[in-house]
């Protein structure tokens, strides 16, 4: 099952995934409208659950292994949806096993410090799903479309001039290849949204009182640097994207579709990671026996000696004589539907 479910999303996020090396032209080469034709609305809400329950049942091992830390980045220009996204991928996982960090406008303490310092203090520890909503990317993005930001940034001349951005890929890179080598897995998801779609959305948020507080007039000044932002874009993805810490490009433009994606790539990831349930050791094993054995024998009178045990063999029955709950057949019917399509497309 886990093997046919990671095949699976494999396949599914693989026209998302910036091949190492290549180079990208973000118009050209990606769609942000892309909603996957042979998937309907409906099935793509039992994806997302499914997305969900492997979350959840993989972080909670993530937790217990204590080995790997997974650094989620997530890039996009206003009101692209990361924070939509990052409450219904990580609706199913425990809030204890995960860190949002967001990065605005950095402050004076901030920029008396490198660049990467910010980022860096607030990575993941082994067993934890960082998320940053932006992240050290800003540092190549925001920064190259606004070069007073850079000026700000209080660099000797030697950091900031020509070819100050080849060398930021060169040392994100690295970062990331120490991380990754060291235990931290970085996925990298860009929501990649259309000029009409951000227009669309700003303009929601003015009409609709209880959006108002998301806007401001600043971010849709903003749009004056669209081609500028597309273009700093283009070339991050062409150079920061390596085997050991790939872009995915997001079609933004459809919500629905982007979280299906965003949580199949981190399903993906952790099903690779594979994170186990620490061994329990024969002395371990024997102590629960002893305990067991403690417990039970303090049963009051009528009750089961281990209900818990009973419940759980009823469930094993049920199991075997082919009883499903109408909600677990209804998903199981859909994702082997999903299934099909995938393989077919
Ligand atoms: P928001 O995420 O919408 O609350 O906005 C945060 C703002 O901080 C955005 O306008 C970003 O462009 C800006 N920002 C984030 N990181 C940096 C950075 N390193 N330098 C300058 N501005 C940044
Ligand atoms: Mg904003």
């Amino acid at each position: 099952m886990a093997d046919e479910r990671a095949r699976l999303l494999a396949k599914f996020i693989e026209p998302l995934r910036v091949e190492p090396g290549s180079k990208v032209k973000l118009a050209k080469d990606f769609d942000p409208g892309y909603k996957a034709s042979f998937l309907k609305k409906k099935e793509g809400a039992t994806i997302l659950q499914a997305g969900v329950d492997v979350l959840a049942e993989y972080q909670a091992r993530l937790a217990a292994q204590d080995t790997w830390g997974v650094l989620v980045c997530l890039q996009a220009l206003d009101a692209g949806g990361k924070d939509g996204t990052i409450r219904h991928v990580m609706s199913g996982v425990n809030p204890q096993g995960v860190h949002v960090s967001g990065f605005k406008v950095p402050s004076a303490e901030e920029l008396d410090h490198d660049y990467l310092w910010r980022y860096a203090c607030r990575l993941p520890r082994r067993g934890e799903i960082g998320i940053f909503n932006r992240s050290h990317y800003e540092e190549v993005l925001v920064v190259r479309v606004h070069p007073e930001l850079l000026d700000r940034q209080k660099l000797p001349p030697s950091a900031k001039g020509k070819g100050v951005w080849q060398r930021r890929y060169a040392e994100i890179n690295d970062w990331e290849h120490f991380l990754a080598g060291n235990g931290f897995k970085i996925v990298k998801l860009f929501l990649d949204l259309s000029k009409e779609e951000q227009r669309i959305r700003f303009l929601k948020r003015v009409d609709l009182p209880d959006k108002n507080w998301k806007f401001s007039a600043a971010d849709a000044h903003e749009r004056k640097y669209w081609d500028d932002y597309q273009a700093a874009f283009s070339d991050m993805l062409t150079h920061t994207s390596t085997e050991w810490a790939p872009w995915y490009v997001i079609p933004a433009d459809h919500k629905w579709f982007a979280r299906i994606c965003v949580s199949a790539v981190l399903a993906h990831t952790l099903i690779g990671i594979d994170p186990r349930y620490p061994k329990v050791d024969a002395a371990k094993r024997q102590d629960l026996a002893e305990t067991k054995a403690l417990l039970e024998a303090e049963a009051p009178k009528g009750a089961a000696a281990d209900p818990f045990q009973a419940e759980l063999e009823a469930e094993a029955a049920s199991e075997q004589a082919g009883q499903e709950t109408k909600q677990a057949r209804k998903q199981r019917k859909t994702m082997a539907k999903v299934r099909a399509k995938v393989a077919k497309a």
